[in-house]
């Protein structure tokens, strides 16, 4: 039996006063996909664990202008959303992927984030999409452009006593198509072994206008391709150029593959390029066909 004291605040200041009361001792917990998971591998808790369950009033997704997504938003909500589905394919696609569907009716979209590992689903489809996160702590909020929220593998830059309330998504983003890749071995249950997300913007005469690329499992942190970004801006949407494209984001300039138990290094590698272009593709179909 693994023992500690469990928390229920009703409101966001009585989780900031459990917070300051109980400082290192304490751990927020969401869904606690990843957490109870942690507590029973390890057979070690934190001595008291503050649930986030019932802030009812940060699970939204809304659109005015831009786009915000409330930081206790599950992913079974995401999965359900036809705004999600519709502009923010990429978030789509990898929200509807995570775990199983028991998984994503309680596991959120902030926790992904928060716990920051490498193989996130939901951190590629967020770079991509240029999200910032915005958080609360005793001192007011502050937004963090996602980008820069990861500082290593299980490591962000919120602080201890800060609370991510939400996501936004500039509204220029709902021009761009966007799509996910989660490449693994079986369809359902499963971490990526690399995950792959393209969003372009393309002009009337089929040139790229824009592009963020977006990798998970390709280093330390979720990261962006910039070096092969740069190389799409301006160029005419054709094979040979996404071909090039995926070549530029799989080589050592954009990310540090490596051989794990679960797959070696040169596979990932052959992936990012095979799956840039196909979802660079997609994501170019999916503006179509709005
Ligand atoms: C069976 C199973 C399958 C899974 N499959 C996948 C998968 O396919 N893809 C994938 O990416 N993940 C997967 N996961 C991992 C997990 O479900 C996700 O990372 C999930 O989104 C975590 O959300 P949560 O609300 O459960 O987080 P929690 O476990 O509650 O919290 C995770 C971390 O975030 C912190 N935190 C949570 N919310 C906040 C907040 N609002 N503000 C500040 N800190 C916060 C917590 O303190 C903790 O450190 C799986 C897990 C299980 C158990």
């Amino acid at each position: 039996m693994i023992d500690y004291e469990y928390k229920i605040p009703a409101d966001l200041h009585e989780v900031f006063t459990l917070l300051k009361e109980y400082g290192e001792k304490a751990t927020l917990v969401a869904g606690g996909t990843d957490v109870m998971v942690k507590i029973r591998n390890t057979r070690k808790a934190p001595e008291v664990l503050i649930s986030l369950r019932r802030l009812e009033d940060l699970r939204y997704i809304r659109k005015n202008g831009g786009y915000r997504i409330g930081g206790l938003t599950t992913h079974r909500m995401l999965e359900l959303s036809n705004l999600v589905r519709t502009e923010l394919s990429a978030l789509h696609d990898a929200a509807s992927q995570v775990g199983s569907v028991q998984v994503r009716n309680v596991a959120t979209l902030g926790g992904n984030i928060c716990n920051a590992a490498p193989s996130a689903d939901t951190a590629a489809p967020l770079l991509v999409l240029d999200a910032a996160v915005v958080l609360e702590g005793p001192g007011g909020r502050r937004r963090v452009p996602i980008a820069e929220f990861f500082k290593g593998t299980y490591r962000t830059v919120k602080e201890p006593d800060e609370v991510l309330i939400e996501f936004d998504i500039p509204e220029k983003m709902g021009a761009f198509g966007s799509a996910y890749w989660k490449h693994s071995r079986r369809k359902a249950m499963e971490l990526p072994l690399i995950g792959i997300a393209v969003s372009v913007k393309l002009s009337e005469a089929n040139e790229i206008e824009d592009s963020r690329i977006a990798l998970t499992v390709a280093a330390p942190t979720p990261i962006r391709a910039y070096l092969a970004e740069d190389f799409l801006r301006g160029k005419p949407f054709t094979d040979q150029v996404l071909k090039e494209a995926g070549e530029i984001a799989s080589s050592s300039e954009c990310c540090t593959l490596r051989t794990s138990l679960r797959c070696e290094a040169w596979y990932r590698e052959d992936m990012i390029k095979i799956f840039v272009p196909r979802m660079a593709k997609l994501a170019a179909e999916r503006i179509k066909s709005r």
